[in-house]
């Protein structure tokens, strides 16, 4: 059942560490057509609508290369998530569970992945298919998708011999 912020029958809320700075700066924003929680995709689908995420300046340079990828993997931030549920009712049904069980938007630090398929490049922009976050959302970070990922770098000692 999708959710807002509301906390629900059997959820548990903690009071969170005092925040620890790494850093995090957004690198850019994704554009969806979804502009309601409650309208989003839980998963996104390589079917699903095209989506834009847009990378600011500098790291727009970053995207050279790029097109070489039919699937990325992207990880964004979640902003409209509250932080504090460590236990977790997903179905809204008077049972929890806890927050490293499931995929929620809400988390202690509220980072989304999806695997896109990169349709086309348009200057600082990526045109993309399987998201699942609302319009506005913030981005983290872009890689090559794993799986058809190959390192560029020579091996190295603990590199599995078929390449990692
Ligand atoms: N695919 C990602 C993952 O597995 O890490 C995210 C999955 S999460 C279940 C997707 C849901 O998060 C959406 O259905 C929506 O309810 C919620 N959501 C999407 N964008 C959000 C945002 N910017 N802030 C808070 N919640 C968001």
């Amino acid at each position: 059942m999708v959710r807002e912020n509301e906390i629900r029958r059997a959820e548990v809320a903690v009071a969170p560490p005092v925040a620890e700075d790494a850093g995090l700066a957004f690198i850019g924003c994704i554009g969806t057509p979804w502009t309601s929680r409650l309208l989003c995709p839980r998963q996104g689908r390589l079917d699903g609508p095209d989506c834009r995420i847009e990378l600011f300046a500098p790291w727009d340079e970053g995207l050279d290369g790029i097109e070489a990828y039919e699937r990325l993997e992207v990880l964004y931030w979640l902003h409209e998530s509250r932080r504090d549920l460590v236990r977790q009712s997903p179905r809204n049904d008077g049972s929890a569970r806890g927050v490293f069980s499931l995929r929620s938007p809400v988390r202690p630090n509220p980072i989304g992945t999806s695997v896109v398929g990169l349709l086309r490049r348009e200057g600082n922009m990526l045109i993309v298919r399987g998201l699942d976050c609302l319009d506005g959302t913030p981005l983290l970070d872009l890689k090559p998708d794993r799986t058809s990922f190959t390192p560029l770098a020579p091996p190295q000692p603990g590199d599995f011999e078929t390449g990692a």
